[in-house]
């Protein structure tokens, strides 16, 4: 696959905050890609051998390490994101959750699977179903996680028994590198690689990997998508959102403006299952748009020096990013929203200032696009079926949120919606549970990561296997139950084994 990439052997990567230099990387080119490649799938057989529980043994060390360096990891991470601190410090501790629960239950759900056979013809089989891994999973990364995504995506990848080619954005590779420093202190076998690089590193992972993970724009996953169809190549792709909150009538307004509040801001509304329009009924619009603003006018912005403080909301990760966010609030605001708190940047780095808009409508593109910034424009509705039709009304499906005194009537409102989770009465709560799955419907986005079992499963590759149940067994037996129907089929396959070495045969009632 091609992707243009800028000429430059390395990638300095400044702090988008206040603009210092945070460190730099190489640009791996498509021999370098190969190589690395190449190596992990050495290394690979063994470590899908060790089976389970010798591949927690070393998960766990590994997230020791990430326990030890957690403030580390934290600083890194800071430093090429403009994070918050109290955001930033939940990322590291998110991966050794994440590696808790993958490595803890790998072995139950990688266990081979006897599924009982549909007809009575097929009893006297063994039948197995068999996990066994892609060798090499490459995952691609954007910048709004840089190590909590690793988390979500890496580390499963390693339980299912893969190596893993990981190519982070070029935006934010540092804490990538920080993170696979740590599993190569840790000891464990080299199944665990980096590529860094812009756009076109990412397109020679695709080359080289048998299953590509990938997060990030929708534009950028319909060109992987496109990359991985032609290579045949299976693929997963989780992408961009604009995720929907519907406040209804009989909500508690205080929780619904601070759940708003948190889930609208939390990363500087960097978060792809976040709050990024709201619909609220119009009983409760006023005081609910009164609260929301009051919240996030509170809110403080700013990048610490201090370890033991921190602020509400970071910087934007780039630049880029911040100017998408000022079209958005311009150009509603020239339509004839009206900025409630916020609206600007704040003329430091990338820190643009916690927005609330009210007086939106649909057609504006703070509601059709995705801004990934800290706003929140307010919409109010006639009632519960227009929240519903405008939240379903947009390309992405990722994630939503309903608030309301009513749970069960959420639950309702929740099997209405066009989206991969709802959340009710939270924000990003199924983002914490990895038995739930998480995936984008619509442009959002193709799979799920997560979701018990089935996060393990996908990135391997599923054998059938069947054996006679008994081993001394010189000519087919066959088993029907009492039923008539089974009694039928059975003889009818029988007669049809006939002329295919089906010498004998017995029927038990
Ligand atoms: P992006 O699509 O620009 O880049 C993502 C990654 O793809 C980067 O590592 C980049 O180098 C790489 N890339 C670029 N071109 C490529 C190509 N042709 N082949 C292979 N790789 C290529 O996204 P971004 O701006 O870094 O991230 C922001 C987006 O990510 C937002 O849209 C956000 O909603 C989305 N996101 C989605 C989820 C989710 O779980 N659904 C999570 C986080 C972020």
């Amino acid at each position: 696959m091609t992707a243009v990439q800028p000429k430059s052997d390395t990638i300095t990567v400044h702090n988008p905050a206040d603009g210092t230099i945070a460190g730099s990387v190489s640009v791996d080119g498509p021999d370098a890609v190969a190589a690395k490649a190449r190596e992990l799938r050495l290394f690979q057989p063994e470590w899908e051998a060790i089976g389970p529980r010798g591949r927690k043994k070393w998960m766990m060390k590994w997230q020791e390490w990430i326990l030890d360096n957690s403030d580390h990891l934290t600083d890194v991470l800071m430093s090429e994101t403009g994070k918050s601190r109290g955001d930033a410090s939940l990322e590291a501790l998110g991966v050794a959750d994440y590696i808790n629960y993958w490595a803890g239950h790998a072995e139950e759900f990688l266990a081979d699977k006897h599924p009982t056979p549909h007809t009575a013809l097929y009893r006297v089989k063994k039948l197995t179903t068999v996990y066994r891994p892609y060798p090499l999973v490459g995952i691609i990364e954007p910048w709004n996680f840089p190590l909590a995504l690793l988390g979500l995506d890496v580390v499963p990848a390693l339980a299912a028994g893969a190596a893993v080619l990981l190519k982070p954005s070029e935006v934010t590779p540092l804490s990538a590198v920080e993170f696979v420093r740590g599993w190569t202190e840790a000891g464990a076998p080299p199944v665990l690689g980096l590529a860094t690089g812009y756009g076109a590193t990412g397109a020679s992972v695709i080359d080289n990997a048998d299953y590509v993970h990938f997060t990030g724009s929708t534009a950028t996953g319909r060109k992987v998508g496109v990359a991985c169809a032609e290579q045949l190549k299976p693929f997963s792709l989780e992408l961009g959102g604009k995720d929907p909150a519907i406040v209804l009538a009989d909500a508690d307004v205080d929780r619904a403006a601070n759940g708003v509040a948190w889930g609208g801001m939390f990363n500087a509304g960097q978060v792809c299952v976040s709050i990024e329009r709201v619909y609220v009924e119009a009983p409760i619009y006023d005081e609910f748009v009164a609260k929301l603003t009051e919240n996030v006018r509170k809110l403080q912005q700013g990048s610490e020096t201090d370890p033991g403080f921190t602020y509400d909301v970071g910087a934007m990760a780039t630049g880029a990013q911040r100017d998408i966010v000022a079209r958005h609030v311009d150009e509603a605001t020239a339509a004839g929203a009206r900025v409630l708190t916020g609206g600007k940047p704040t003329g430091q780095g990338t820190f643009f200032e916690p927005t609330v808009l009210a007086d939106v409508t649909a057609d504006m593109s703070c509601i059709s696009e995705e801004t990934f910034g800290p706003t929140l424009p307010v919409v109010k509705v006639a009632d519960e079926d227009e929240a519903v039709r405008l939240a379903n009304d947009s390309q992405y499906g990722l994630s939503a949120t309903v608030w309301t005194g009513d749970t069960g009537r959420g639950e309702r409102v929740a099997r209405r919606l066009e989206c991969g989770a709802v959340n009710i009465n939270d924000a990003l709560t199924n983002l914490f549970c990895p038995g739930l799955p998480m995936g984008g419907w619509k442009s959002s986005g193709i799979g799920y990561r997560s979701g018990g079992a089935s996060g393990l499963i996908k990135f391997c590759r599923q054998q059938a296997i069947t054996a006679p149940r008994l081993p001394t067994q010189k000519s087919e037996l066959l088993w029907y139950s009492s039923s008539k129907k089974q009694a039928r089929i059975a003889l009818a396959a029988m007669r049809a084994f006939a002329g295919h070495g089906l010498r004998r045969f017995g029927i038990k009632g």
